[in-house]
């Protein structure tokens, strides 16, 4: 048997996805050929991406008013995409962002050098609650104090945190919003496809697809019709949205694979029930591990338990001279991949959609175990 892996990126795929890539590698559909050896203006790969597309929108509802991209540069290069596309929109050169962890920092930090970037909200504060004292980044600030400027071109948000573990959960505040010509970007990089999308005061939604969507090289954006052309004179070609959309996302050669292989991973999806299946069997997977460590004495989470992230659970062993034990025997037992990230450190499990049920019970009885024997 594989062992079950935890990792937060490029992350497990679906087992069936790797199965149906291994048997189509040398010949796709009689073709002679593998995906990687085929021009990406053929007709099959085209049929490919169309079919991609086409799933994905079925998947998540898109509405007919929104174009689907596939780009190169990872959610890293849409912190740059973002604002040199939407930043000229108004003519106020101004943009919003809520800091909520490591991901949306970065994403403000690079919106600074193309126009007058603006922190609508943060939680690099420590926040005292009935709940008790939280950490800077392990709460989510309240969209009702969030300073929105009306002549913003677009307010950034970052919904999961994938570092700090922090999910952004108040959707329908979201959607009540009052600035409602300001569009929202949303980086959903670690979430995407892990529920549904609310459409309605969205602009610009994107992901990295080797969190919880395919591998790395392929970044999906899904932008609204009348954001797409108004791109800085500086905007390179091959990030431009609206050049990039009217080129079916072929204005160059396309990450071919990366496509081909995400392609897998939506049907997969459709057969667990799409987003709405998945979105249950996620929810059953983190309360079965927050659970578990909210009733045991060794382990703790320190993220507001009203964002919890569904995908990527950080915890701490209240013993931290156990962590190297932790993660050895953790590996032994074959799982993989659970220390935490450098800047948080202790341990985190990232259970994405292609991280099943059993991964989890597998994990929660491994922790079981280790606090009996150390505990
Ligand atoms: C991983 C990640 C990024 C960076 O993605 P790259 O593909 O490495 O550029 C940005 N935002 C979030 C939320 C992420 O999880």
């Amino acid at each position: 048997m594989r062992p079950w892996n935890f990792s937060a990126g490029p992350s497990a795929l679906p087992l069936p996805v790797l199965e149906q890539a291994a048997a189509e590698m040398t010949d796709w559909h009689g073709s002679g050929m593998s995906v990687m050896e085929m021009s990406h203006r053929g007709k099959q790969f085209t049929q490919i991406c169309a079919e991609a597309i086409a799933d994905l929108r079925e998947l998540l509802a898109i509405p007919d008013n929104f174009h689907v991209l596939f780009m190169q540069g990872g959610a890293t290069a849409e912190n740059a995409i973002v604002p040199m596309n939407l930043m000229g929109r108004n003519g106020a050169g101004k943009a919003d962002y809520v800091l909520s962890g490591i991901w949306s920092g970065k994403s403000f930090k690079e919106a600074g050098r193309y126009g007058d970037a603006a922190v609508a909200a943060s939680s690099e504060t420590s926040l005292s609650t009935p709940e008790g004292l939280f950490d800077p980044w392990t709460w989510f600030p309240g969209v009702s104090e969030w300073v929105l400027r009306p002549d913003a071109a677009y307010v950034h948000v970052c919904t999961n945190e994938t570092i700090g573990g922090v999910e952004f959960a108040d959707w329908a505040a979201l959607s009540a919003l009052p600035q409602s010509d300001v569009p929202l970007v949303l980086d959903m990089s670690s979430h995407f496809l892990s529920r549904p999308i609310d459409f309605s005061r969205v602009g610009v939604v994107y992901a990295g697809a080797q969190k919880n969507a395919g591998p790395a090289g392929v970044t999906m954006v899904i932008i609204r019709d009348d954001l797409l052309d108004h791109a800085l004179p500086i905007c390179p070609s091959a990030f431009n949205y609206g050049a990039v959309a009217r080129a079916d996302s072929m204005l160059n050669t396309p990450p071919t694979y990366a496509i081909y292989i995400a392609g897998l991973v939506f049907k997969w999806l459709k057969q667990q029930g799409g987003v709405a299946g998945i979105q249950a069997v996620n929810e059953e997977k983190a309360r079965l591990l927050y659970s578990y460590i909210d009733t045991s004495a060794l382990y703790v989470s320190k993220v507001h338990p009203s964002v919890r992230s569904r995908m990527n659970a950080p915890f701490f062993l209240r013993n931290e001279t156990l962590n190297a034990a932790f993660l050895q025997e953790a590996e032994s037992a074959g799982l993989m991949q659970l220390k935490g990230h450098k800047s948080v450190g202790g341990m985190r499990a990232s259970i994405y959609n292609a991280v099943p049920l059993q991964a989890v019970q597998a994990l929660v009885s491994f922790m079981q175990d280790f606090e009996r024997r150390h505990g």
